[in-house]
Formats: C-alpha cells, structure tokens, sequence
C-alpha cells in the first residue's frame, strides 16, 4: 500500500503537517492501495509564501527562456508517460483508449502553450495607448479527480506561459497519480516555487487556497456547485477567477443523417471517460419519426461498449471512481424511471460478471422529456437520455432549455445547415460529426457551465493583465 505524505513546495517534496488522512482506492476492485495525508491550512500557507517569493522570477523572465521551461516540462512529461498510465489504471481504472490520450499525451500541452508564446502580443498599440499584457500574480488551481494529469498540466502551462508561479490542490481521490506527475515534473528543473502542490481536501485546503489574500487568480474545474462556492471567496477581494463547471450537452441529430453512423457516434460523445466527462453529449436529440430506427441503432451500437477494468484492453467503459459516485448514478437511474422515462437498455446494478468494482451498466433511457431531472442534471456517469423532437427550431429550443452550456453536438449531411444550427446553440463549444479537438481553440462554456475559457491564447489571456499607458 503506497502512502504519501509529502507535498511539493519550493521545489522540493516537503513533509504535510496537517495530520489527517484519506484512504486510496483500487474502484476495479475496490481495496484499498493507497493513503494520503492531508494538508491543512498550514501547508498551503508555506506553498502560497514559496509561489509569492518566486512571482518576480517567474514574471521578470524571458519569453524564450518560458517557452524552454515549457518545453522541458513536455519532454519529462513524455517520458513518464507509462509510470502514469500504469498510476491511473490503478487509481482511476478508466478505459485504455481514455489513459492512452490522458496519461501519454498530458504532456502535449506544454508544447501547445510554447507555440502560443512564438506569437503572443504582449505589447499592443491602440490609437494613442501603448498596452502591456503582465502576469497576474501569484495563481492557485483546484482540479477534479476525472483527469489528474490533463487539469494540472494544463493549468500549469498556462501559468508558466504568463510569468507566474503557482499553486495547485488536486482531487484527494487521484493522490497517486499527481505523484507520479510530480516524478516528471519536478525532473524539468523549473525555479525553486514557480511550481507548488499540496494534497488535501477541499473542504479544508481548496477553501484556505481560495481564500487566501495573496492569491490573485483562481483556476478551477469541478462541479458548478464547488464553483460558486469558489467565485464567493473570491469575491472577497476581487480574485480573478476562471472556472470549467459541468455539463448536460445535448447531441442533435438531424434529419438527414445516417443513422449507422450517428448511433456509433452519440456513444462515442455520450460514454467518453465511461460517462465521468463534463462534456459527455447526455442528451440524444432525435426527429420524431426516427425514433424508432434510432433506438435500435443505439441499442446494437452497446455492444461496441464493453465494461470492464482497466487491465483488460477491450474495456471501453471502465468503474465509477468512487462508491459515492456508483451511489449518485445509481439513484439517477431510479429516479428517471420514477419520473416515467422508458429504460431502453442497462439499468440499476452492476453488468454481469462484474460482481465486484464500481462498474455500472450503460444505460440508455427514452421517451424522456426536456424537463425531467435525469435531463437537466449532471449524472456523472454513461446514463443517456434520447429526447424526440419536432423539427430544427424544435430542436435549438430543447438544446438551449438548460442550465448548463458547455459543449453540444451535431450530426447531420448538410455542410451549411450544421453550420447554421450551430449558431443558433447556447455554449462555449459546438463539435459537429465527431470533429477533432483542436488543442489552442478556447474551451470553456456558457451559463452555469462556467466563468472563462482555458487554453491556446484565450486561456494565456486569463492569466495576465492588461496595462495601458497614455503618454
Ligand atoms: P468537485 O467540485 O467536488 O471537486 C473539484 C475540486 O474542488 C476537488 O479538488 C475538490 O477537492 C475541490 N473542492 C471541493 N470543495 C471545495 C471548496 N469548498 N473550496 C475549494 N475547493 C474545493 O468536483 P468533482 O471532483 O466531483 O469533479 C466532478 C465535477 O467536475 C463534475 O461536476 C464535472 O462536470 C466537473 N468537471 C468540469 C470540467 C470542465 O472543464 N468544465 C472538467 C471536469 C470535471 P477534494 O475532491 O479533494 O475534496
């Protein structure tokens, strides 16, 4: 059983004072590998004091010698690659397709951030103004346990890309993968606190992170609820804030698609990082009329989504992280047959064979309307609702008719109608036929989806201030 019980702080792993700690946990098998001590208030004081000595250092070097750093942090990444997928089967169990791209690619970031740098503007002209882009100040970030890697190396880039130092309080949940990251990352040699980490909770160190006065900008991505719980402590003393919330896309199909297609791609959207992904396209918007043809697409696509663990290569749809998180999907099937959706295929329980692990069985529920809550809240889990309509406008309406606005879907033929449609929807991101994903477009959303947007220039821009000068 690995236990950790140090942070990385000042460039170097340092001791946690708090003394509690959390147990790690194998969600496959559900025994426990792991234990991890938790800091307290304490610990993230000496981080935040580490990242406020090394501000001028970070802020006052070069754009050449950032992009090197950059560079640097892509390079030992990479070469951690199979430490840290070999960590995240273990501790995350998901599928081998998902830690191929999250675990041997987190380092591509890095090099996205570098790229960004050969032609950022850091000085502008406007009219009379001379304008300067600075680095913010001192940066925390706060990330969830559904992409360890992928959150803190993205967060981390981008404050090395700005010229600031920066604190980080990953999920308690993904403690042994973080500390397989910082294997690598303390390898690139960056100045001593330009990069700090503490484990703990975010009860106790993500609220003295947060609110803590010399912390200028917050990262965050997690739940919406987590979120404005943050945007409050910031408020306090007006911290800038970037924050990458939930989600409840929908995937509209429209009438002129081919339906073979379109069943393997919405399970492609809908099952991504086995259901546990804030942009999982939840709701199938089908025509009416092809309903019917849809449902029995969709229902012989399943057989495409294999559960299992980890360690078997076939598995597409991997365990629950957590006994709390099997909990909440569960109760989210119960309740859309309580409210009088029709179960098309899965249901409560574990699939067969699977008799231990926090495996649920991908569930795919019908005849659901807009406003019921398996439809408007976010499950966390590959439990998706198909939705019929009636007609484009139709369509556009139940898409938008939501709290969240993060990233929607479109499939269809027609070149100038997906475009056009497209237009029409309410959220950061559209992806249309499965599109790829393009790593310096912007990413973030709308409404209760969040505040923001992170990487390529916009998410360089989040991190900096502009000053004008008039002369
Ligand atoms: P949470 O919001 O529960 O946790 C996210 C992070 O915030 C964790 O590190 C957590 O700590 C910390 N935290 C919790 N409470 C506080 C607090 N009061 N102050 C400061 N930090 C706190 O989300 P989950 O971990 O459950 O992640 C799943 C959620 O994240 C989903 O809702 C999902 O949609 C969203 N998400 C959004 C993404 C986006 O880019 N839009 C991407 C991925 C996920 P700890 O866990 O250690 O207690």
């Amino acid at each position: 059983m690995q236990k950790i019980s140090e942070n990385y702080i000042d460039g170097r792993f340092q001791p946690v004072s708090g003394d509690e700690q959390a147990p790690l946990f194998n969600p496959a098998t559900e025994e426990q590998i792991g234990i991890v001590r938790l800091s307290n208030a304490a610990d993230v004081d000496t981080a935040v004091a580490a990242a406020k000595r090394t501000f001028p250092v970070m802020a006052h070097s070069t754009v050449p010698e950032r992009i090197a750093m950059l560079r640097r942090l892509a390079d030992v990444v990479a070469a951690h690659g199979d430490a840290m997928a070999s960590a995240m089967g273990q501790e995350y169990g998901a599928p081998t397709y998902f830690i191929d791209y999250s675990a041997r690619r987190a380092g591509s970031v890095f090099f996205d951030m570098a790229k960004v740098l050969e032609s950022y503007a850091w000085q502008r002209r406007i009219g009379a103004a001379e304008v300067e882009m600075r680095p913010i100040g001192v940066a925390a970030a706060i990330t969830p346990w559904n992409s360890d890697f992928g959150f803190i190396c993205a967060k981390l880039a981008t404050a090395i890309a700005a010229g600031t130092s920066i604190v980080i309080k990953p999920s308690e949940m993904s403690a042994l993968q973080t500390h397989v990251l910082l294997q690598a990352l303390h390898q690139a040699d960056l100045p001593a606190g330009a990069l700090n980490i503490v484990n703990g909770s975010g009860a106790v160190a993500g609220a003295a992170l947060t609110a803590h006065r010399d912390i200028a900008k917050i990262s965050f991505t997690g739940s919406t609820g987590t979120g404005r719980a943050i945007l409050h402590a910031a408020a306090e003393r007006m911290a800038r804030v970037t924050l990458e919330l939930g989600g409840k896309g929908a995937q509209i199909i429209l009438d002129d698609a081919d339906l073979d297609t379109v069943a393997a791609q919405a399970l492609a959207s809908g099952f991504i990082n086995s259901g546990q992904a804030c942009i999982a396209g939840t709701r199938i918007l089908v025509p009416a009329g092809l309903k019917a043809a849809l449902q029995d697409r969709l229902v012989a696509a399943l057989d495409h989504w294999p559960v299992g663990p980890a360690s078997d290569p076939s598995s597409c749809i991997g365990p629950m992280v957590s006994q709390k998180q099997w909990d909440r999907v569960q109760s989210y099937i119960r309740l859309g047959q309580a409210e009088g959706a029709t179960l098309l295929a899965g249901g409560e329980g574990r699939p067969m064979g699977l008799d231990r692990g926090w495996f649920v069985r991908p569930t795919l529920f019908t005849d659901v309307d807009n406003s019921m809550r398996i439809a408007r809240e976010e499950i966390f889990g590959p439990v998706l609702s198909i939705i019929a309509y009636q007609g484009e406008a139709d369509a556009i309406r139940i898409a938008n008719d939501s709290d969240y606005g993060l990233q929607n879907y479109l499939l269809g033929t027609d070149p100038d109608r997906l475009k056009r449609v497209a237009r029409q929807l309410d959220s950061g991101r559209v992806v249309i036929n499965g599109a790829a994903h393009e790593p310096l477009a912007p990413f973030g959303g709308v409404k209760q989806s969040g505040i923001g947007r992170e990487f390529g220039s916009f998410g360089l821009d989040a991190f900096l201030e502009p000053r004008t000068v008039l002369a």
